[in-house]
């Protein structure tokens, strides 16, 4: 099973450490998105700044993308595969929900098309939908 999250990295650019694979094999096992506290919590025996550098490094090669949701912490998530190094062209909705406190993907909802003036480059796009999940309705 590692030997496939190996592969997955090194399509990335990823050179597969031990941390690395360890943290790509959490976010995949998450539903929603993650914080550098929740890396923290699971991973006791890490320090905060070789998380920060291993999940740094993911985002640059494309495999997770920052989510600011509006809460104090930023979150990230994996990536679709459509994602390359420097360009995540995930362009999805993602949903904070008040109730559990969760931010999850809406890889379905894509970010509409957005027309801008000109002379005006956007550099990044987070919309964050808040309300309550799936789960919190019920
Ligand atoms: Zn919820
Ligand atoms: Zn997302």
């Amino acid at each position: 099973m590692l030997k496939n999250l190996e592969t997955d990295l090194l399509i990335k650019g990823i050179r597969p450490t031990a941390m690395r694979l360890l943290v790509f094999d959490y976010l995949l096992h998450q539903k929603s998105a993650v914080s550098l506290n929740d890396l923290e919590a699971n991973f006791e025996k890490s320090d905060r700044i070789t998380l920060y550098r291993t999940i740094k490094t993911f985002q640059e090669k494309g495999l997770v993308h920052q989510i600011d949701d509006g809460t104090t912490s930023v979150k990230y998530a994996l990536c679709s595969s459509s994602c390359s190094a420097q360009v995540c062209l995930d362009l999805h909705l993602h949903f904070y929900c008040r109730k559990c406190d969760k931010t999850f993907c809406l890889p379905k909802t894509r970010v509409p098309e957005i027309q801008l003036p000109e002379q005006y480059n956007a550099e990044e796009i987070n919309l964050t939908i808040k309300g309550l999940c799936s789960n919190c309705t019920q």
